[in-house]
């Protein structure tokens, strides 16, 4: 497994410890490559995000990255939020998600408790998740083609808390329909997928983002994937790697997409890594 990961959390947004801590462990668990991607800036919540001034998050980024090259290739990315979309070029690449939908007042958090979703939709969707969903990805759908990310986080975010449908059906025709055209949307533009496994790494769900029928659509079209383990605490920088690599050789992939001196390429999926997994 070649080991790279560009979703990586740290002190500097919401995650644990300072990024010269999460590269330690990435050394030691044998990384080539570690993309920074902290929240960027959003007004209507800022405890969990970058200040509005990215300039001492890039600038450090890019220090590290001098002095870290001869072991592992630091990048500097944002995990980006579309409402609130910061352009500057010198991040490396962006990751554009979605955690809010936008409504009459303001945002709405999908992925903060489940009792926010539940206030959220009974306010704004008339109690009616299926609803969210449908609006959520009329919003990915846009948000891709007007934003041009090269990476999709966790596609699917809406269902972080629909266990057991509590929120709506991921399996009517309505919901699939409405998911597969924002993966159509987002994949035409050349976006590489996330497959993003921070659930399966902090035992909350044994699901990965996205689904299994996105993935099956996304490897029918030919589109790219990359793993992403979004991770918020460095001891989970490859949690969940190998879960997922499993899954997606289960299900046809037989290529990943990684980082490599300084751009986006493929790599087969090792075969013996994974069904030994
Ligand atoms: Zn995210
Ligand atoms: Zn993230």
């Amino acid at each position: 497994m070649v080991l790279c990961n560009l979703h990586t959390h740290t002190e500097r947004s919401d995650g644990i410890g300072s990024a010269e801590d999460v590269i330690r462990i990435a050394l030691e668990k044998g990384f080539r490559t570690l993309g920074f991607s902290d929240h960027v800036y959003t007004p209507w919540g800022t405890d969990y995000t970058l200040p509005e001034d990215p300039d001492g998050y890039i600038r450090e980024n890019l220090q590290f990255a001098e002095k870290y090259k001869d072991r592992i290739e630091i990048v500097c990315g944002i995990e980006n939020e579309f409402d609130c979309w910061q352009a500057d070029k010198r991040y490396q690449y962006n990751i554009g998600s979605r955690h809010c939908l936008p409504v009459s007042d303001g945002h709405m958090l999908i992925d903060e408790t489940p009792e926010i979703l539940e206030a959220g939709i009974a306010a704004y969707y008339d109690g009616r998740g299926a609803l969210a969903a449908k609006d959520y990805y009329m919003h990915l759908a846009e948000d891709a083609d007007r934003f041009r990310p090269q990476i999709i986080g966790h596609f699917d975010l809406i269902r972080k808390f629909n266990r057991s449908s509590r929120f709506f059906d991921e399996n009517s025709a309505s919901y699939r329909r409405a998911a597969l055209e924002a993966a159509e949307a987002a994949g035409s533009t050349g976006a590489v997928f996330e497959v993003n496994s921070s659930n399966i790494a902090r035992k909350r769900r044994h699901i990965l983002y996205p689904a299994d029928f996105i993935l099956r659509f996304i490897l029918e079209r030919g589109y790219p994937v990359i793993l992403g383990s979004d991770a918020h605490d460095p001891s989970l920088l490859d949690g969940g790697f190998r879960e997922a690599e499993t899954r997606l050789w289960g299900l046809g992939f037989r290529y990943i997409t990684v980082w490599e001196n300084g751009r986006f390429v493929q790599k087969e999926l090792a075969e013996q890594m994974t069904v030994n997994a």
